[in-house]
């Protein structure tokens, strides 16, 4: 079934060994949790990261130093620079050898892509392709890149499921990312480059991003600031914990298919009323709510149909919302505690890296 041909939905061979793996974004948010957990089975990780300034610079540095810390420099590399430039990444071919890409540098936000859709492009667009072309040219087995649910966008079904919805980017970011699924299938069909693309649903947790609703909320919540609510509430989101998302990176790592789209998500949305809720029972703090009108170029629902991911590889999602959000929570107060977090994301993630 679906719009794909037969041949791409072949397993290659899973693969359990160990691997030496390209992390790209891997200061990032997922990126990082993905190295530590490569880091910890035994995997050696190489990292190339820009370190833009999107959001706090101390966050991309803080997940680093604590990858270094855990596992010191002689299994873990780190390099700095743009995914598009040719002779870095040759370069780190070259002298890495990493036959494994994990591609998760990408510019993130929705809303940003639309005032500045240029940059989205060029880190999204070129970038996956300067990967996906070094990648073919130095023999690498499996290239899993993070696309995005926001590839969905105006579609009318209300669960999307890979090879039935039909895709309709309202946003430079999601252009950028479906762009990337449709070049994934042209390596894949010039070079017999396996290429899987994972469709990410918000995904939460520990280290999240600053400018996103879930971190937001919390710390808003936490500092009695008011926070923003789009809408009447009612519009409803698959947020995913960051352990189910890895564990569904790691598995897609480990089975490369010829190509592949999956939906990596929790399967069931939660309603925006629901989430402040939350946030406030485990903060243990009342929100201050301003209403504000929808924004241009939000989804209003989403929910991930996960059975292809779990038929295909395995994955399953097992953290509750409502623990997700515990256990966010519970890192936020720690984080702030001991400092970690030296700079109040508030004023720093405003999307552009430039003064709000
Ligand atoms: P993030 O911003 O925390 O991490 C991305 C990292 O990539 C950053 O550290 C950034 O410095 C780096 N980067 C960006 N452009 C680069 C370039 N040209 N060269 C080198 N490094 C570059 O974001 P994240 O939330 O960890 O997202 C990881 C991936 O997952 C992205 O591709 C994002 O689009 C995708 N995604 C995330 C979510 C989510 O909810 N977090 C949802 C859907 C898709």
């Amino acid at each position: 079934t679906g719009s794909y041909s037969w041949e791409t939905t072949d397993i290659v061979e899973p693969h359990v060994g160990y691997k030496k793996v390209l992390v790209t974004g891997g200061a990032g948010f997922i990126g990082s949790h993905v190295a530590d957990v490569l880091l910890e089975r035994g995997d050696d990780v190489v990292i190339i990261d820009e370190m833009n300034d999107y959001y706090s610079l101390d966050i991309k540095q803080s997940n680093l130093k604590l990858l270094q810390s855990k596992y010191g420099n002689d299994r873990l590399k780190i390099y700095f620079g743009d995914v598009c430039d040719e002779e870095l990444v040759t370069n780190i071919f070259e002298t890495e050898h990493p036959t494994w890409v994990c591609h998760m540098a990408a510019r993130a936000g929705v809303r940003p892509s639309i005032q500045d859709p240029y940059v989205y492009i060029h880190s999204n667009i070129k970038g996956t392709t300067r990967l996906m072309e070094l990648s073919a040219k130095y023999g690498v087995q499996n290239f899993v890149f993070a696309s995005s649910s926001s590839v969905y966008g105006g579609s009318k079904s209300t669960f999307f499921s890979e090879d039935e919805v039909v895709d309709n980017p309202v946003s430079p970011y999601a252009a950028s990312k479906k762009a990337c699924e449709l070049l994934a299938y042209t390596y894949h069909h010039l070079y017999n480059l396996n290429t899987t693309g994972l469709r990410f649903f918000t995904v939460y947790g520990p280290r999240g991003r600053p400018d996103m609703a879930p971190f937001k909320f919390i710390d808003r919540v936490s500092r009695g600031v008011e926070i923003q609510q789009f809408g009447d509430g009612s519009s409803s989101r698959d947020y995913t914990y960051i352990s189910d998302i890895v564990d569904g990176v790691v598995r897609a790592i480990d089975r490369p298919y010829r190509y592949q789209i999956f939906n990596l998500g929790k399967g069931s949305g939660t309603s925006l009323r629901e989430f402040i809720d939350l946030v406030q029972k485990h903060v243990g703090q009342k929100a201050k709510i301003k209403i504000l009108p929808d924004q241009p170029g939000d989804v209003p629902y989403t929910c991930a149909d996960v059975s292809k991911a779990a038929r295909l590889l395995g994955y399953e999602s097992e953290v509750s919302f409502e623990d997700g959000i515990r256990l966010t929570a519970e890192w936020y107060k720690d984080a702030y505690a001991h400092r970690q977090l030296q700079v109040c994301p508030e004023t720093q993630a405003n999307g552009l890296g430039r003064a709000p």
